[in-house]
């Protein structure tokens, strides 16, 4: 067994996050091992852009509140302490309320061979999507 060296906390990309967005990796372990966690931290109105899952994902509200919606319209908010699980395909967005920040730890597994795509992103999230 080993302790792994904890990586250094990530900005999250601008092509993929409208707002302030930063993430710890705290499980990233080689294959045959696929499991994924990171501890993802959203600024107030702070999300996600549109994506997708190969093989789903379980997000689990630590702190603050989430909004998360999908393709139909639909937008739900989050509170902490609940898990929220986006089935395998299913294009949605994450993030914080407006007013409130929001830690979430992103759960999901990467694909069964090493390089195949586990996340597919796509167009930026609107403030009418978001639902200012
Ligand atoms: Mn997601």
């Amino acid at each position: 067994m080993e302790i792994v060296p904890q990586q250094p906390t990530q900005k999250g990309p601008d092509a993929w996050f409208t707002g302030d967005v930063w993430f710890d990796v705290l499980a990233a372990p080689p294959l045959p091992a696929r499991l994924r966690v990171n501890a993802v931290h959203f600024a107030p109105g702070a999300r996600t852009a549109w994506h997708r899952h190969a093989n789903g994902q379980s997000l689990h509200v630590t702190e603050g509140v989430a909004r998360v919606g999908t393709r139909d319209g639909l937008v739900v908010e989050v509170q902490p302490g609940q898990t929220l699980w986006t089935p395998p395909g299913e294009w949605h967005w994450h993030g914080a309320v407006p007013d409130r920040l929001m830690t979430h730890l992103a759960m999901w597994e990467a694909g069964a061979a090493a390089g195949t795509p586990e996340t597919e992103w796509a167009e930026q999230v609107t403030d009418e999507q978001y639902r200012v």
